[in-house]
């Protein structure tokens, strides 16, 4: 396994006096559009600065500034380079934003992206040559070969537990299925940080408050919130109303969009607050149909403009997931992986129009609807059927001619960005159930961000979970009426590699040297 990493040094600017403000990386030359922050295979390192005393009236937390990475140059990838070559090979992307502070200063906006090439992905500031000057070696996992195997507590991980046991299985550490009188090294939680109250040491792999955070109204707030301050750059997020609370606002900016332009004939998309996997979610094409369906009972929910011209495969709408680590809120580090799932729908789309809009298996991409669809295809390749490998609806774009490198570089900018949309209130949650000083845990996370390719390739965020689904076997119906788990080999192939590099990227020996030696092939 080869580990190709850059950083990109990314940041998001804004001068009261219109003025570009000259970061770092500006001040070396380089700027960079959003749509070409980097068309990266591997890590990115992020320093954006948030000015304490202006945050658009969202929480603030403590900007901590600290040394920047290490040297940089422009990535040169070739296309063929941001698909996984071979199965042990995907790419993968890192963000590490060592600086906290987003300065938001008035209305002159600068994003400037740089990036750099090194050996690992590593924090370690003293480094020659992409070798580390601690120990003189390239590859690390030489010196881990000697440590006690990490230990980590699988009591509490629920249907990601076959999943992580392969992982654990292919790191070669040790699992405790029952938990340990002892601490482990790493604590994997099925749904919460508070899964297991009583953990004053190690590591959980959630965060407090992140369920909160990507509630649908939660993060539809925080979007706004940048779109406002950043009307450019967060043009990636659908608008959005938040319900009952916005429903007259909602009702006029529409009446008034329509009254000015006969043409206008938008739909939304009306999504429960905290449903999920499709639940109770809807079409309509005007704002009076949301009192017809839900009367004047109007649910906590969010509704959205709807894409109504998603890029199709086969005539097929699809959607990404993709899956995020978040390593640090301090530093933020964000690692990406290059592998995800795309999911397919089962009904070849059309655009809406009052007699589809309640044809689910053409609108909604969502496996746990469309696997109940008769056209749904299970395949044991992760190149075909209707739940595919991300690297292989990039494969086929780019033998369309499509420059997946662009893709890429815009889907890494959106992550980036949604997820800097997040932090202040992320650290306010943590500092409550963690204080400074205090004994307990550090958290990481593995988020799942849904992405819809427009069909200009712009790519859209429709949300972000906090527990993605990591279960690697699937329903099927084995003879009529009798149905089994089978091992879903597109889910295998994927969610191991991300929960394995997840693993690896949170190797406690290698974090206390402040270096990663990573060998992982998915992030
Ligand atoms: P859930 O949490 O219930 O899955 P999502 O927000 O992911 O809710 O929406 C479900 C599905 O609806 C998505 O997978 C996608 O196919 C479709 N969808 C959601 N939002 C939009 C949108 N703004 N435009 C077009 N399609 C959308």
């Amino acid at each position: 396994m080869s580990d190709h990493y850059e950083k990109v040094k990314f940041q998001l600017q804004q001068n009261a006096s219109g003025e570009a403000v000259e970061t770092e990386a500006a001040a070396e030359g380089e700027q960079m559009s959003p749509a070409s922050v980097s068309p990266v295979t591997a890590d990115v390192s992020c320093a954006a600065r948030r000015d304490k005393s202006r945050g658009g009236g969202r929480s603030q937390s403590k900007g901590r500034s600290k040394s920047e990475g290490n040297g940089r140059q422009m990535n040169g990838k070739q296309v063929s380079d941001l698909i996984p070559q071979k199965k042990s090979d995907p790419l993968r992307v890192c963000l590490i934003c060592n600086e906290q502070a987003l300065q938001i200063k008035g209305t002159g906006r600068t994003l400037t992206g740089k990036t750099a090439k090194n050996g690992h992905v590593e924090s370690c500031q003293r480094q020659t040559n992409g070798k580390c000057e601690h120990h003189g070696k390239e590859d690390g996992r030489k010196v881990a070969k000697k440590r006690r195997p990490v230990t980590v507590d699988i009591s509490k991980a629920k249907t990601s537990l076959e999943a992580l046991k392969l992982s654990i299985r292919q790191l070669k550490w040790k699992e405790f299925p029952m938990g340990r009188r002892a601490a482990c090294d790493i604590y994997w939680h099925g749904v919460s940080f508070h899964d297991n109250e009583n953990i004053v040491s190690g590591q959980v792999n959630k965060f407090p408050g992140m369920i909160e955070m990507l509630r649908k109204i939660n993060l539809s707030r925080a979007m706004r919130t940048m779109q406002e301050l950043f009307p450019g750059e967060y043009n990636f997020y659908p608008r959005s109303w938040i319900m009952p609370e916005e429903y007259q606002l909602f009702s006029t900016q529409i009446c008034l969009l329509k009254d000015n332009d006969s043409t206008f004939k938008p739909t939304f998309i009306f999504k429960p607050d905290s449903g999920s996997q499709g639940d109770g979610i809807y079409l309509i094409r005007d704002p009076a149909d949301l009192r017809v369906i839900s009367g004047s009972q109007i649910k906590q929910a969010v509704v959205q403009e709807y894409i109504q011209k998603p890029l199709l495969i086969d005539k097929l709408k699809f959607d990404i997931r993709l899956y995020v680590l978040v390593r640090s809120l301090e530093p933020l580090e964000i690692y990406i992986a290059k592998e995800g799932l795309s999911r397919f729908c089962t009904e070849p789309y059309q655009e809406p129009s009052q007699n589809n809009l309640s044809h689910v298996f053409m609108h909604l991409t969502n496996y746990s609807l469309n696997v109940h669809s008769g056209n749904f295809v299970h395949s044991d390749s992760c190149n075909t059927g209707s739940k595919r490998t991300f690297s292989s609806v990039l494969y086929r774009l780019a033998s369309k001619g499509v420059d997946i490198k662009k893709v890429w570089s815009d889907i890494i900018a959106l992550v980036i960005k949604t997820v800097i949309a997040l932090v202040p209130e992320l650290k306010v949650y943590y500092q409550a159930d963690i204080p400074p000083g205090k004994p307990g845990p550090t958290c990481f996370q593995i988020l799942g961000f849904d992405i819809l390719l427009m069909k200009s390739m712009k790519p859209v965020l429709l949300e972000v979970n906090a527990n993605p689904s990591m279960r690697i076997e699937h329903e099927q119906e084995v003879s009529p009426g009798v149905f089994e788990y089978v091992p879903s080999p597109v889910d295998e192939e994927v969610k191991v590699g991300v929960i394995r590099d997840a693993l690896r990227l949170m190797d406690p020996a290698q974090r206390k040297q402040h270096v990663v030696h990573v060998s992982s092939s998915i992030f």
